[in-house]
């Protein structure tokens, strides 16, 4: 399973476009909001198929380890909980019937 969404919010910030969930090569991806960047982020959870020679993969982070850029705390974002990384009010997320 695995989706796109979009989020919107009253403050102009906007991004489209987004992965999420378990794509055809088995990579998990969560979306996180973080308040220090001001950006949000897509961050791979989860590698089913973990290929030691390619260099190039994304490593694996958790939620918990924070932003991938800054490393500061971040939020993920679900269709219940989606503060803007801007101003921290409730995104608008779009295309979410893949979710949850
Ligand atoms: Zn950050
Ligand atoms: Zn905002």
């Amino acid at each position: 399973m695995g989706g796109m969404i979009g989020v919107t919010c009253e403050c102009g910030f906007a991004v489209e476009c987004l992965s999420v969930g378990i794509g055809m090569a088995g990579v998990g991806r969560s979306v996180v909001s973080c308040r220090a960047c001001g950006e949000i982020h897509t961050i791979v959870t989860e590698r089913m198929f973990p290929d030691p020679d390619d260099d190039d993969d994304e490593p694996v982070r958790s939620v918990a380890d924070g932003c991938p850029v800054c490393g500061g705390p971040v939020v993920e974002l679900t269709t219940r909980r989606a503060p803007c990384p801007r101003c921290g009010k409730r995104l608008r997320v779009e295309n979410v019937g893949l979710w949850d």
